[in-house]
């Protein structure tokens, strides 16, 4: 297994020159924060977009906007691209082959792994990247971004790109990033439906959602602790109840379920928790703790 690499700084480059000019190919919401975090950074910044007419804030900042995806290409050796789908990166790329070559590609485009791959064909160097991080924070030291793909690429641009928040290299599978990236937004959206249901339960009861999430703040912070605790036994493949059985938070959940009925809410999400505890239960990981529910996610209960 690769061990990431790393590198969260923004201010102090180590590896490329800080006006190694870059070129941005998309200017929505996301593309446009990249373009003016590497313009604020000093970079000599390209951009282009599909539909004329969006670089003008970017202009004024002193970027060129190009007329054509050539021209845009021609101007930099590092092409980042940041459309809605990986559709769109190849519809605007492939007959562009020739021009990618010799420059590095950092796709940042949303997308599955095995579109990543398949993007990686269009050149030899080629990074995938996922961006944690909406377009307001970009630049700032709370985004952070996820690479995979050629590793000389990643090195010689890294600073470039820490640029736009904290880089992680995971290796040389250019599809490892997009498969972090649809994880970790498992784990957003896991615990907003959470903090949703959560919501409109107490709001039921007439307490406001500002009142309920500093509360479920603290408890998502000591839910960390569970996640760091629970990798251990999953990596080990061995689940000691050492907080709590499972038999304990079904019946829990249980109460869950009946709160939302009684209130006249949704009961889908508690009952399909409570639905996967059953099978693990089921399956015989009964008087386990909760990571055993990793055996009914891999299928194997
Ligand atoms: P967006 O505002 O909808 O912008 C989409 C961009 O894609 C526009 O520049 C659009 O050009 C271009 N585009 C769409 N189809 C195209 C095509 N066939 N050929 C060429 N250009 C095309 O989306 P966004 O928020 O910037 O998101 C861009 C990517 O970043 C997505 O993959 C998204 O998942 C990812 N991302 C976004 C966020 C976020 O918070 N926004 C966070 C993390 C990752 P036109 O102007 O011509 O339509």
């Amino acid at each position: 297994m690769t061990d990431p690499q790393n590198t969260t700084q923004n201010t102090t480059p180590k590896t490329s020159a800080p006006s190694t000019p870059v070129t941005v190919l998309g200017l929505g919401l996301m593309g446009k924060a990249l373009a003016a975090a590497l313009l604020a950074a000093g970079h000599p910044t390209t951009v282009w977009n599909r539909t004329p007419g969006k670089a003008g804030d970017l202009v004024a900042k002193g970027a060129v906007a190009a007329d054509s995806v050539a021209d845009a290409l021609a101007a930099s050796p590092l092409i980042v691209v940041c459309l809605s789908d990986a559709t769109a990166v190849r519809a605007t790329l492939a007959p562009h082959r020739d021009a990618l070559a010799g420059r590095t590609l950092v796709n940042l485009t949303s997308g599955t792994s095995e579109e990543a791959r398949d993007l990686a064909t269009l050149t030899g160097d080629y990074l995938d990247g996922a961006i944690m991080a909406i377009p307001d924070v970009i630049g700032r030291p709370e985004a952070f971004l996820l690479f995979s793909g050629a590793p000389e690429a990643f090195e010689q641009h890294r600073d470039t790109l820490s640029r736009l928040g904290s880089a992680t290299f995971f290796g040389t599978d250019p599809g490892l990033a997009s498969l972090y990236d649809v994880a970790l937004l498992g784990v957003m959206w896991g615990t907003l439906n959470a903090f949703l249901h959560g919501a409109a339960l107490l709001g039921a009861a007439e307490v406001d959602a500002a009142t309920f999430a500093p509360f479920a703040n603290q408890w998502v912070s000591s839910v960390t602790g569970f996640v760091s605790a629970y990798a251990d036994q999953i990596d080990r493949g061995a689940y000691p109840a050492e907080d709590a059985t499972l038999e304990t938070h079904l019946a829990t959940m249980k109460y869950l379920v009946r709160e939302s009925a009684a209130a006249g809410i949704d009961t889908d999400w508690p009952a399909r928790v409570q639905a996967l505890t059953e099978r693990a239960i089921e399956a015989g990981h009964a008087g386990t703790s909760y990571a055993s529910l990793i055996e009914v996610f891999r299928g194997k209960a």
